[in-house]
């Protein structure tokens, strides 16, 4: 994980995930090559490596036998679904809920939700094989956006009010939108996919208020990391959360670019 000083404002309020100084701790160089360059890491890690240097702030001791390959899911896509989940949304038992983008997070969000005991859970996506990886981590229906219209969709899903809760897991204009619309009234829409910097959203103001409606950021979801992926890896220990089914392939380093061209394409 990213580190956090833990001692900052946010950090002393169980806000951890939006540390003061965290960008200066993880964006520190912490070791420079034979000639003198530093070697920079994202954020602060470098997990591309068969040996790291972290800050002592990034580790989060755990006791498990899980393999690695799974722990490694936990330190930011299954985090962040859950803590979208279970702190952003906050989903209750029989609601219904949408996750846009089915990717790592979108899965983890599925997870989460299912064991949240969300009702019906719609997964969306225009891809055939994240769809029906959805099905089998408990999402109930799956639409395909390109060849439906979603909003309508979950409409009819939903006894045309629309979701309890929508996720937003991609980061676009277009699907923050779509996950807005797809939010019965009352019901919340939690922003989890990292727009680009410059992505700006056009939001019905009427709405905002009249419909009741939160759009939710939701930052690392919200979690607080040496407290919840112990937490995390004792679901995954009792099988609660499913890490197997999401390591769908393994890579050596040395391919590690084939592996990046194949999560572009999806
Ligand atoms: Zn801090």
């Amino acid at each position: 994980m990213g580190a956090v000083c833990g001692t900052c404002w946010y950090c002393v309020r169980d806000m951890t995930h939006l540390c003061d100084n965290s960008m200066a701790m993880t964006s520190a160089p912490r070791v420079k090559r034979t000639h003198g360059t530093e070697v920079p890491a994202f954020v602060g890690l470098g997990t591309f490596a068969e040996a790291m240097t972290v800050h002592d702030a990034s580790v989060v001791p755990v006791t498990t036998d899980l393999p690695d390959e799974q722990l490694a899911l936990i330190g930011c896509a299954i985090t962040n679904g859950l803590g979208a989940v279970f702190n952003t949304a906050q989903v209750k038992p029989a609601s219904s809920i949408v996750v846009i983008g089915s990717g790592g997070v979108g899965q983890a969000v599925i997870q989460d939700a299912r064991i949240a005991g969300a009702a019906r859970i719609i997964a969306v996506d225009p891809l055939e094989n994240k769809r029906s990886a959805a099905l089998g981590s408990g999402a109930t229906d799956a639409i395909d956006p390109t060849s439906a219209d979603l909003v309508d969709e979950v409409r009819r899903l939903t006894g045309g009010r629309g979701a309890h809760h929508t996720f937003e897991v991609v980061g676009n204009p277009t699907t923050i939108t779509q996950a807005w619309d797809a939010a019965r009234r009352g019901g919340t829409v939690a922003l989890v996919g990292m727009s680009a910097a410059d992505a700006m959203i056009t939001m019905p103001a009427l709405s905002l208020a009249s419909d009741d409606k939160p759009l939710c950021g939701s930052l690392y979801g919200g979690t607080q990391a040496r407290r919840d992926i112990p937490l995390i890896v004792e679901l995954a220990e009792t099988g609660r959360l499913d890490l197997a089914s999401m390591v769908t392939r393994r890579v050596p380093l040395h391919e590690v670019n084939d592996a990046i061209r194949a999560l572009e394409a999806g």
